[in-house]
């Protein structure tokens, strides 16, 4: 167990509070107060998803596959880090940028094909090829969607742009 009163007066903050940590923090404002960054949770990630990101802290990286919410970061850290797995696992929302093929005209519906939650759905446009439609009700933040984007026009964050 770590002391958080007397780490936070020695921990600088190292990325920005929007970076996407992991699921189901409890306070992901002070976890980089509390990490330890012993590793754990990068060893038993299902999907390898988790990578050491800006200062040495884990992060999710959509890049390499999507989070199948399966706990086992959560079980594996030992510090106070996680709720339970029967809260939800975060607000992150999938947004769509600019890059994206069918917005530029070109016929493209990768990320629908992937979203098991249905949340991205296409729609005819006159004169244009379909455009994604995101419903972020529906988007869980899974991830599943950037790995399979060919321009990488997919982002999942706690802040949807
Ligand atoms: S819930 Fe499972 S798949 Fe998602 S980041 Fe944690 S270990 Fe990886
Ligand atoms: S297992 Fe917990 S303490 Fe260790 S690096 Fe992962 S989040 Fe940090
Ligand atoms: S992050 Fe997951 S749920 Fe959200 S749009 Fe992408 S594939 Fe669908």
């Amino acid at each position: 167990m770590v002391d958080l009163s007397r780490r936070r007066l020695f921990t600088r903050k190292t990325a920005s509070e929007d970076t996407l940590r992991l699921p189901w923090l409890n306070t992901p404002k002070f976890f980089t107060d509390l990490c330890t960054q012993c590793g754990e949770c990068l060893k038993a990630c299902e999907t390898q998803i988790i990578v050491k990101g800006d200062g040495g802290f884990p992060q999710v990286d959509f890049t390499i596959d999507e989070c199948t919410f399966c706990y086992q970061c959560a079980d594996a850290c030992p510090e106070p880090l996680f709720l339970s797995k029967q809260e939800a696992p975060w607000q992150a929302k999938a947004s769509i940028n600019e890059q994206c093929l069918a917005q530029r005209n070109v016929e493209c519906r990768s990320c629908s094909e992937m979203c098991e939650s249905v949340a991205i759905q296409f729609q005819l446009e006159v004169g244009r090829v379909a455009q994604p439609k995101l419903d972020t009700q529906l988007c869980n933040g899974c991830g599943a969607c950037v790995s399979v984007c060919p321009t990488l026009s997919i982002n999942v964050s706690n802040f949807v742009v």
